[in-house]
């Protein structure tokens, strides 16, 4: 079937029943977020023979909780959308983002194969044609559904398709445990839920276990002033990845590099992450005073140190009916109760218990800069097509929270994984936010998403180039 393009069709998907697992793949990956059913779609399309192994009975890890969109530059989407873009911007403005840290060898690849990842899914009927600015971007990069619902529950549903389509067979509730080299493969040691264990060969292993926002050991290894912060991520984002790597040999680089993301709404038990999209879209950020103080789309680090600057160390998303029609995810927000609103900009206030006149006026300054394109006070540049002036007026209520690992396993441009000398640990490979260095000290919004298409691809395709040697 080498070289066949699967396309989907309407379905649901199962898992493999565990008796259909067999003794030896071409590819074992392990995880199945963005990144690993993106390369086990890859590697099936090169003719080879892969399997998905799931530790959680939910399929999608982070990848299923990712919202504002999917970063590309030269896109077709971004000209027919009059957006004239190029890959030395991007570059440029993902190295900035991330403190000049970011590993140059992976953001050139990456700079340059969002595009393509962007033409690859949609010759698989998954279309991102509406377009959203994060942080930290000067243009419109961010590619989302024209629904504009969040990106990463589409991805995944549409990833599963052609996984389904293709009959690539995918088992949750196993967890792979350890890896072993040997000279004929990778000994993949796995239990399976009840407790069972077994053992299978991988003829090349691709480790896309996800980041450890929810491993509170790692957490405090590396950044233990950070343990008390809740966190966005799923209960499975505990860095078991790093572990059976380095039980291999591989080197584990910028573990300290953990994102915080600003906009988190925390009052209820869980913390439920406000998209990017929503300050891209045109909102505005206010403390308890009901004043502006920072340009809400610098970077993440940026706006998470303006925030936890604030003596009450939290902040407001203000926004209107217009903001609220172009952001499919607030409806989401809002049925789970996190949105309050009022009719207008002063009875908002009231709601808030903020300054009034403060609140007001912050709006009437805003829209004034909207118009003027022009913001004096804090220099934003984007995000700023309409004014906030159509009630109702809403907020929500947020402070950071941990978010996103920009640290793990060392990998070149390749997905190859590299020892404590630099030298590739042949047959294994790792992607996704599993692996460390593209992103420097501060991931850009949207960049995770392009990281798992480009890089999951490139995995499948450099285990093909491993095996056929
Ligand atoms: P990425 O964005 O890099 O694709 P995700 O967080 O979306 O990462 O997905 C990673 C997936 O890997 C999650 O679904 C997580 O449950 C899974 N996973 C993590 N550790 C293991 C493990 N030991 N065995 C199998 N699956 C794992």
């Amino acid at each position: 079937m080498r070289g066949a393009k699967i396309m989907p069709e309407k379905f649901v998907f199962t898992s493999n029943p565990i008796e259909q697992l067999e003794k030896e793949y071409d590819v074992v990956i392990i995880g199945s977020g963005s990144t690993g059913l993106t390369c086990a779609i890859q590697a099936y399309e090169l003719g080879l023979k892969p399997v998905i192994l799931e530790k959680m009975d939910k399929i999608g890890g982070n990848t299923n909780r990712a919202s504002s969109g999917m970063n590309a530059a030269e896109t077709e989407v971004q000209l027919a959308n009059g957006v004239v873009d190029s890959f030395a911007d991007f570059y440029k403005e993902t190295y900035q983002g991330g403190g000049k840290l970011n590993n140059q060898e992976m953001l050139e690849y990456f700079a340059t194969h969002t595009a393509l990842a962007i033409e690859w899914l949609s010759s698989h009927e998954i279309e991102l044609t509406d377009l959203t600015v994060t942080g930290g971007m000067s243009k419109k990069r961010a590619h989302r559904p024209a629904s504009t619902a969040p990106v990463g529950a589409y991805l995944i549903k549409g990833l599963l398709r052609i996984i389904q389509k293709a009959s690539i067979p995918l088992f949750t509730q196993v967890k792979v445990e350890h890896l072993k080299k040997q000279p004929s493969g990778t000994q993949v040691a796995i239990s399976i839920d009840e407790g069972v264990q077994k053992t299978i060969v991988g003829r090349s292993i691709v480790i896309a276990t996800g980041g450890f926002g929810a491993g509170s050991e790692w957490i405090k290894k590396y950044r233990p002033e950070l343990l008390n912060y809740k966190t966005t991520n799923h209960s499975g984002a505990t860095g078991d990845g790093l572990l059976m790597a380095q039980e291999i040999g591989a080197e584990l680089i910028q573990m300290e590099m953990i994102q915080i993301h600003p906009t988190v709404q925390q009052d209820t038990p869980h913390a439920y992450l406000i998209g990017e999209t929503v300050r891209g879209e045109g909102a505005i950020l206010v403390s308890n005073e009901g004043k502006r103080f920072v340009d809400e789309l610098n970077t993440r680090k940026v706006v998470s140190r303006a925030i936890t600057s604030l003596p009450e160390k939290s902040a407001y998303l203000i926004f209107d009916e217009k903001v609220r029609s172009r952001v499919k995810a607030i409806e989401f927000y809002n049925h789970i109760g996190l949105v309050e609103s009022a009719a207008t900009v002063a009875e908002l206030a009231e709601v808030l218990k903020i300054d009034k006149q403060n609140l007001t006026s912050t709006l009437a300054g805003w829209n004034k800069a909207v118009t003027t394109k022009s913001d004096t006070e804090f220099g934003r540049k984007t995000g700023m097509n309409n004014k906030l002036d159509a009630g109702p007026f809403y907020a929500i209520h947020v402070a950071p929270a941990v978010h996103y690992t920009m640290g793990g396993i060392h990998v070149d441009e390749r997905t190859r994984v590299l020892d404590g000398n630099g030298y590739v640990i042949p047959g294994i490979f790792a992607a996704g936010e599993v692996a460390g260095g593209l992103h420097g000290n501060n991931r850009i919004g949207g960049n995770s998403i392009a990281e798992t298409v480009v890089f999951g691809r490139q995995a499948a395709q450099q285990a093909f180039v491993y095996l056929k040697k």
